[in-house]
């Protein structure tokens, strides 16, 4: 057969976003492969759902995620009125909770100025502004961003597959890759076997897809790696990222019963007590479908898909303790301040009284009875450096015939179709896609390559 042109591993909001832009600007045979019989399986569905706008982010230091974020929030809107995807502006406080945090309050209304959010977007609130919005909210202050919204990421991203295939790529699900090699000028992709042929009803199209039919052997010109909480493996496979390695972190909700929904119509997020970790404090959020929760917490677990307990099994556990290159975890692990943290959240996942004690903080008439249910969990995979630290940005690694994207974590979801397209622009300017050919008649779409892709590039507001 062919090799393929370019081929994604991953089918999350991420490889999915970049499929399209692929699709929408060449010509050639462009493959997704993912090991699940849908997109956005893990994280790109098993998130806070929330379209972040980027307050909080800082227009220097994190100057990627703070542009894809402001650009991609007009696409994701102008995309939802289109397709007719759900779309709830329900806004944000973020609230202090020490009066030294006032302070970063301020801060978050010049980044979210600079990274260019509109002046009414954003207002300063006092303590008693705050009650007066929300009368079950206690803290020394709030900033308002009045635009962050809640949406489904499974369901963009259902619908961005739909688009890349209208345009000519081609989604392989079931398709576990297990390892890649070099074989002269293409790659090699070995597909996992899998347990057993199965056919899947896709509801949603009504359509069977057949797993583990007509495997032969993947090749490829090119391989973008968005393999989420895997990414980081496949990279090393490769030989690639070798100085990286990843710890997983498990996001735990509780769902709100219904009778106390009234305890806030808004999502309340706390000013980090860690900046440098700020997935460390639980939030109230309210969902596209109007349920509220709690959470999440960042339990340390011992793989991507460990959604239930701390590890799937002894062997995994080890091998993730064990996993070059060993002396970034072990840095991190005799950081009193780490092991510390990990206890505390350990102890809200095996406590949900833990997790409405760090919520009563700033909603004190919440009461442990009033968390229901445990809501969706999803695995967030963190990349600590050789010095043991926590890289905040997302990391970018050519490799042989290869591009590996790791760590591209919250807001991740929310800036995706802007992040791919920057992708897709810096590969071309490096001349990876240089086998493709540029489409002549491109296919009509919503969004604009060339308007987004200088947005990213532009300078910063002054
Ligand atoms: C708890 C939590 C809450 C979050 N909340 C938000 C939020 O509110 N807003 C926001 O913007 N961001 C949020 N994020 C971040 C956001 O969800 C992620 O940045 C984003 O979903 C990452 O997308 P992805 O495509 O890179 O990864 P994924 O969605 O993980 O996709 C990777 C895909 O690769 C596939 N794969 C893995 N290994 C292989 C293999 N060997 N072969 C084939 N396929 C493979 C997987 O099955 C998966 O489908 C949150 C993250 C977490 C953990």
């Amino acid at each position: 057969m062919e090799p393929w042109d370019v081929t994604i591993v991953g089918g999350g909001v991420l490889g999915t976003s970049i499929a399209y832009w692929l699709a929408q600007q060449y010509e050639g045979r462009i493959a997704v492969l993912e090991k699940e019989v849908d997109v956005a399986a893990h994280t790109s569905r098993r998130n806070t759902g929330v379209v972040h706008r980027p307050f909080y982010l800082d227009p220097v230091g994190r100057k990627v995620f703070a542009r894809c974020a402001q650009v991609a929030y007009g696409m994701w809107k102008a995309y939802a009125a289109a397709r007719g995807l759900p779309w709830l502006e329900i806004s944000t406080f973020e609230v202090a909770l020490r009066e030294e945090d006032q302070a970063r309050l301020e801060k978050y209304r010049q980044w979210g100025l600079a990274n260019g959010m509109r002046e009414d977007e954003l207002e300063l609130l006092t303590s008693s502004d705050v009650r007066r919005y929300e009368p079950n909210v206690r803290c020394h202050g709030a900033i308002w961003s009045k635009t962050d919204t809640a949406v489904d990421y499974r369901e963009f991203t259902q619908s961005v597959r739909d688009d890349a295939e209208a345009a000519g790529a081609k989604f392989l699900l079931g398709s576990e890759v297990a390892s890649v090699d070099v074989a002269g000028d293409l790659l090699e992709v070995r597909l996992a076997a899998p347990e057993e042929e199965r056919v899947y009803i896709d509801p949603r199209r009504k359509i069977s897809v057949h797993v583990g039919r007509g495997r032969e052997a993947h090749r490829t010109r090119f391989l973008i790696n968005c393999a989420g909480g895997n990414s980081i493996d496949i990279a090393h496979r490769l030989g690639v990222g070798r100085e990286y390695t990843d710890l997983h972190f498990r996001g735990e909700y509780w769902e709100i019963d219904p009778a106390h929904h009234y305890l806030s119509s808004r999502n309340l997020y706390t000013v980090p007590r860690h900046p440098e970790l700020p997935f460390l404090d639980p939030h109230w959020i309210v969902r596209v479908d109007g349920r509220r929760e709690i959470g999440p917490n960042a339990v340390p677990v011992s793989g991507p898909y460990t959604y239930r307990g701390f590890f799937d099994s002894p062997k995994e556990l080890s091998s993730k303790l064990l996993e070059v290159p060993l002396r970034n975890k072990l840095r991190l692990l005799v950081n009193p301040d780490f092991v510390a943290l990990a206890a505390e959240e350990g102890a809200s996942s095996v406590s949900k009284r833990v997790m409405a004690k760090r919520a009563q903080e700033f909603l004190p008439s919440l009461r442990v009875q009033y968390l229901v249910r445990p809501g969706t969990a999803g695995v967030r995979a963190s990349v600590v450096d050789r010095s043991g630290n926590f890289v905040k940005e997302a990391i970018e690694l050519p490799g042989p015939h290869s591009y590996h994207i790791t760590n591209y974590n919250s807001p991740g979801a929310t800036g995706a179709p802007a992040f791919a397209a920057w992708t897709v622009q810096r590969l071309a300017r490096a001349g990876h896609l240089d086998h493709l050919k540029a489409k002549v008649a491109k296919p009509g779409g919503l969004w604009d390559f060339e308007h987004i892709t200088e947005s990213i590039e532009a300078p910063a507001a002054s």
